[in-house]
Formats: structure tokens, sequence, C-alpha cells
């Protein structure tokens, strides 16, 4: 071997070295992350979910939508059934879920609390460096967004037509179609926990737009340029910019989502909305009396623009830990806020303790017919209330193109860490 040959040999050598380094380096921050995911999103009860005759029938029959879950955040493969957690393709088929919405939660405060946080610390950037995940999205949370969205389309490309990601009206309808001939679908759709992935410029919403995100919260557990969190320091409504991006997503037919805002901005967004406002995961002031939950007011405001209250499924916003729990919270939302305007907001693989993973939704199905509810109430609380509302505000069609690329134009390199 020449000194040349041999350098060049010794160059592949320390290149195949440094990629096994880099490999097992992600491999252990996966490993690591799912540890972490394991302890923080709990399941009271572990399947396999035992219903009644009359729940297997009806739950067979209903389209089913739930309107938050943070699976794109914990690195796990969501084609794959997962040891933990509580969302990915496999369950979401196996609980009969129609549509899944995928929540993009770009940056986490540390010791997160319900009353009091600041913007200082960012649990999101340890989970972003150790799944690997592009350089940008440590520094900006605008690329975090973008590369959450570019999981769930890779998600998409590689299901076999399993999973689909909505983006349009006209999206929705093929969809429809195509799982009347072929239940073995799901779908997602995508939406961003907290305003702050704009990184402080209201025209960034062009680019979720694009991206194919159609719903986002003004803020997450801190207050930031746009709006007040009700966990934030302040607390405070919609600033300028705030009312701005409000202006913006509606010009863009992305749903405005007042969970976790402060009261002052589910307040400042009620007044200004043109467009029906939703709560994509809350609870109610009636069933738990808690700065996360809405009033009475708040709710029946949210409906009368024709929006929706997804009820969370943990105990600081439904009361309780069981399936029993949320059908209770369920019908007090109804009787304050009306049968069409209540849906599902689990908050699955969402760092609370739910009853139940993905597959035990049935559970709730059997509860809610306990609670009294009568079937037509039942369907539309389960995800026709969901249905009509995204058939109504998404966006008519050919939309999706920009979409994939810009999203993958934020992430131009990265195979692994899915
Ligand atoms: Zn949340």
């Amino acid at each position: 071997m020449t000194s040349a040959r041999r350098i060049a040999a010794g160059g592949a050598i320390a290149t195949a070295a440094a990629a096994a380094l880099t490999l097992t380096a992600k491999a252990g921050g996966r490993w690591a992350v799912g540890r972490t995911e394991a302890r923080l999103c709990t399941t009271a009860q572990l399947p396999p979910y035992m219903a009644s005759e009359r729940a297997r029938a009806l739950h067979a029959e209903l389209w089913v939508a739930d309107l938050h879950a943070d699976s794109l955040l914990w690195g796990r493969d969501l084609l794959q059934r997962g040891s933990h957690g509580h969302v990915d393709v496999p369950r979401l088929l196996e609980g009969n879920v129609a549509l899944q919405v995928l929540a993009a939660s770009t940056k986490s405060p540390r010791h997160l609390n319900l009353d009091r946080n600041d913007d200082r610390s960012d649990d999101v950037v340890l989970l972003a460096i150790a799944l690997g995940w592009p350089p940008a999205t440590w520094r900006r949370l605008l690329p975090r967004a973008l590369y959450m969205a570019s999981r769930a389309d890779r998600f998409a490309a590689r299901s076999d037509g399993r999973l689909r990601i909505i983006r349009t009206a006209a999206d929705l309808a093929a969809y429809d179609a195509d799982r009347g001939a072929r239940p073995d679908i799901t779908a997602g759709l995508l939406a961003i926990e907290g305003a702050h992935a704009l990184d402080g410029d209201p025209a960034n919403v062009d680019i979720v737009a694009d991206a194919g995100f159609r719903m986002m919260g003004p803020a997450h557990f801190f207050d930031n340029a746009f709006a007040g969190s009700a966990h934030g320091v302040e607390k405070g409504g919609l600033t300028d910019l705030g009312r701005e991006m409000v202006e913006r997503m509606e010009g863009r037919s992305m749903l405005v989502d007042v969970a976790h805002a402060s009261s002052a901005t589910v307040d400042d967004v009620l007044a200004m909305a043109r467009r029906p406002v939703i709560a994509s995961h809350t609870g109610l002031r009636g069933v738990v009396d808690s700065v996360r939950n809405l009033t009475d007011a708040q709710a029946r405001a949210i409906a009368e623009t024709g929006g929706v209250l997804g009820i969370g499924f943990w105990p600081t916003v439904c009361g309780g830990t069981g399936a029993g729990d949320i059908a209770r919270a369920i019908a007090h939302a109804i009787r304050v806020a009306g049968i069409e305007h209540v849906a599902l907001g689990s908050d699955f693989d969402g760092a609370v303790p739910v009853p139940f993973d993905a597959t035990g939704l049935i559970l709730l199905t059997d509860a809610l017919i306990e609670a009294g509810l009568d079937d037509d109430a039942i369907r539309k609380v389960m995800g026709g209330n969901v249905h009509r509302l995204l058939a109504e505000t998404l966006p008519p069609g050919d939309q999706t193109n920009g979409a994939i690329s810009s999203a993958a134009l934020a992430a131009p390199s990265v195979s692994t860490g899915r």
C-alpha cells in the first residue's frame, strides 16, 4: 500500500469510526429520550381493553378524531408499535382512530408547572440534540417545528399508504372516500403548540402554513412575543404582534387554538376572531377550577364561533384518572357549550398521565354510553364535530405541493432520527 493509499484508508477508517460513534450516540440518545418518555407519559390501565358488546358495535362505525398528541416529539418511529407512550400508527389503527392531530411542541421550560414559568430554560433542545435533529433545530424554534412536520411527512411516505397527513378539504374528502374501501388507513393533521415557534415574526405564519400546519396556539407554557400563557409570569393578552398573527392565521385558514392561553389571551382571541376558534386540549372550570381551564362563558363563546372544545384525558382537566371521569367532563362540556362543540383532546404522549393509550378509546365510547349519551351524540363527540369543523375550515385544496418542499428544506440532510 502506498503512503497516499494508506492515508486514504486511514481516513476511511476514521470516517467509519466517526460514523459508528455518531450512530452509537444517536442510539444512546434515543434510548435516553425513550426512558424519559416512558417515565412522563404514563398509562393507568394497560391494554388489552375490554368493552361492552354495544360499545364494540358502535365504536367500530365511528369516525374517531383526537385534537392533540405530542407524539412527534419523542423520537419513536411512529410506524412501529411502541412499548411505551400512547400513539403510533398501529395503535391508531387498532383504536379505530380516523384522525390524530400531531402537535409540534417546540420549547418547554425546565421544572414545568401550571402556575408560573418563564422562557429562560428549554428542555426541547436537549431532546433535539439527543435525537440527532439537524443543528438548525438546536438554535431556533421555527426549524424545530418544520423538522417535526418533515418527520410526519416521512412517516406518511414510508407507511405504504397507512398514514396520510391531511392538509386540505380535498385531502379530507379523498381520505374519506378511500377509508370507506380500505379501513386500515389513518390520518394526521399538523398543529403547533405555542407561537414562539414563529421565532418572533408573524410573517412566519406563511412558512408554517406552507409546511402544512393547520392549527396553532398563541402560547404554550410561557408568555411569548405574541400572547400570554395561562402558565406564564405576566399572563397578559394578545400583543400587537399577536393580533397580526391571528389575522394572518385566519387568512391562511389556520385554526387558532386557545389551549394553554391565558384567560386574557382567550378573551382577546375570541373578541377578534372571524373564523372558528378551538381549544384543542382543555377542561372546564366547572369540572376542575384551574387557570388552565375555561370558564363557562369562554366555552360558550368558542361554540358561538363554530369551534370545538377538545376535552383532555388527564386529572387536572377531567377531574380523575378513569374513562368515566373523561365521560363526565364531556357531559358537562355538552351542557355548557352544546353537543355540536365538544370533541376529544387527549394530550396523548404529552407528559401527562392518561387512563389508556390510543387502542383504549373504545373504553371512552363505553363510558359515554354509561353516562347516558345516545349514539348520535357519541358519534359527534368522538370525532364527528371535528370532521365537520375541518371540512368547513381547511383550505380547499392544491396547497400541499409547496408544503412538503419547504418542510424538507428546513431539514435537508437528515435520514436518521425519525
Ligand atoms: Zn399541551
